[in-house]
């Protein structure tokens, strides 16, 4: 039944209505896939009993006609969403054990229509970090190797779990959060389509937070076309949080498949740095022909303060964590490490719940926070952090939709800058302007490197234009016709 694993979601959908198959042989297969992935380290909780429970369900549910538009699609979730009755650890020792006794809005729908849950995804400890590398779980494993010499490479991250699974193709989709680049970095690094969607759009209950002001959870998939039925799924207005959208939700698959003609694409100037590779160069000016060959007309942007944006952000996302990091005391859940008093249970709990990067991150973020420095760095960057989304408005004037890299590297090796967070910080400078203003970006797997590693260029759109960004990625992907694959070394390793 291999072969199951290697559908699109669209395919799986259709033939399963088609009577095919069934739910629970599709279920089956990928609780298989997922066993057999268990090198890459990509899960840290498999709910195998779980997903046939749903896709017996599913199969009533097609039998009398009632199917969701994602009846008995197998997905992987981002150990960041709160699912009821199982397992959520953010990639967190801090967490311990901790059983939601709630499901998240996302996941709600997800399972709403029909999807069903194949396991919990690694994840960089509370979705800080570029290469999952963080988790208290240990490292993620790309499915791609280094062709030649076939050493280890980093999935990307924060939702390397998410990405390196669905590359492996052990689920058909998978559930990520994007705060900086989460979703759109892994799925540049694994071949994948990695879509974050405008904040607002999918609402964050249940998400465990990590900058609330720019957490957004996103579809990580195979296609473009898989990526707007999950986030279709996804989205909604939801009370429960206060920053979600009341905004219609669009059939976003009818959105494909349009031409795009007289379509006005962006080439933000300040995008092409002295540092980016010549072949990711190459490839985001073959990505601009191939969006002219299909009739739209591209033209140069200026987005000024983009050098400000990773800065600004590596403030803001810091200054947010460390506030909503505070909860982490070992009174209410997880981890409690005994003390003398109450103030030193609370030291060791959280020295010995916490990694490195989180400490990092929530002593920046205090740092910024605190009396004499608010002014100096946290109220600073409120104000690039406006004058960043501000170019994108202006930009927008003249374009519909902006054309980018989406890392300015592709995967790199495990360990090779897990000890200097600067280096690490510097793959969002692509990823992280969109966040900070809240935009909906894409990146579509588009070719690949000299050393046969995925490269993925981003789209950029307008504030819940999600339609725009899905119908040219449409036509980048038609165009790219990216269909290479990793190969599946560890099926081997068992
Ligand atoms: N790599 C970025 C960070 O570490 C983005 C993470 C994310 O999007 N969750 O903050």
């Amino acid at each position: 039944m291999a072969e199951l694993t290697r559908l699109t979601i669209a395919e799986a959908r259709d033939r399963l209505r088609g009577r095919e198959f069934s739910a629970r042989e599709l279920a089956q297969a990928h609780n298989l896939a997922v066993e057999k992935a268990r090198p890459l380290n990509a899960i840290v909780l498999e709910t195998a009993d779980r997903a046939l429970d749903m896709a017996e369900v599913s199969d009533k549910r097609i039998a009398n006609g009632e199917e969701g538009v994602l009846e008995g699609i197998p997905l992987a979730v981002k150990d960041l969403f709160c699912t009821d009755g199982v397992r959520a650890t953010a990639g967190s020792r801090i967490l311990g054990n901790f059983v939601p006794p709630y499901e998240s809005t996302v996941t709600a729908n997800l399972w709403n229509a029909g999807a069903v849950m194949l396991g919990k995804a690694n994840m960089d400890e509370f979705a800080m970090g570029s290469s999952n590398e963080t988790s208290c779980f240990g490292p993620v494993e790309n499915p791609w190797r280094l062709p030649g010499n076939g050493s280890p490479i980093v999935p990307g991250g924060s939702s390397g779990g998410s990405a390196s699974i669905v590359a492996a193709r052990a689920a058909l989709g998978a559930t990520g959060t994007d705060t900086g680049g989460s979703v759109r970095q892994p799925a540049s690094f694994t071949g994948l389509v990695g879509l974050k969607p405008t904040y607002g759009r999918c609402s964050r209950w249940g998400i465990i937070a990590f900058a609330s002001s720019l957490d957004q959870a996103g579809p990580l998939t195979r296609t473009v076309r898989d990526a707007a039925i999950m986030l279709t799924a996804m989205s909604g207005y939801d009370p429960k949080d206060s920053t979600s959208a009341d905004v219609p939700v669009p059939d976003f698959e009818a959105a494909l498949g349009g031409d795009i003609k007289g379509l006005r694409v962006g080439i933000p100037d300040e995008y092409r740095t002295d540092e980016l590779p010549a072949e990711i160069a190459a490839l985001w000016q073959q990505g601009l022909r191939w969006l002219e060959d299909a009739g739209a007309e591209t033209r140069d942007v200026r987005l000024p303060h983009t050098k400000y944006a990773l800065p600004a952000y590596y403030i803001v996302a810091p200054a947010e964590a460390s506030s909503n990091l505070a909860r982490y005391d070992g009174v209410r859940y997880g981890l409690r490490v005994k003390g003398e008093d109450l103030v030193d249970m609370y030291e060791r709990t959280r020295a010995e719940g916490f990694g490195p990067e989180v400490t990092r991150r929530v002593m920046i973020g205090t740092y910024v926070l605190s009396e004499g420095y608010y002014d100096a760095y946290y109220l600073q960057a409120q104000k690039v952090r406006t004058l960043v989304a501000r170019d994108f408005e202006n930009a927008f004037e003249h374009v519909d939709v902006l054309l980018t890299p989406t890392a300015p590297s592709e995967a790199f090796a495990v360990g090779d800058k897990s000890d200097d967070p600067i280096a690490m910080y510097l793959n969002d400078v692509f990823t992280v302007p969109a966040s900070m203003a809240g935009l909906p970006a894409i990146s579509v797997p588009a070719g690949l490197s000299k050393s046969g590693l995925p490269l993925g260029l981003q789209l950029i759109g307008k504030a819940f234009d999600e339609e725009t960004v899905l119908r040219t990625a449409d036509v980048l992907e038609s165009a790219a016709g990216f269909e290479a694959e990793p190969e599946p070394w560890w099926e081997m390793t068992q």
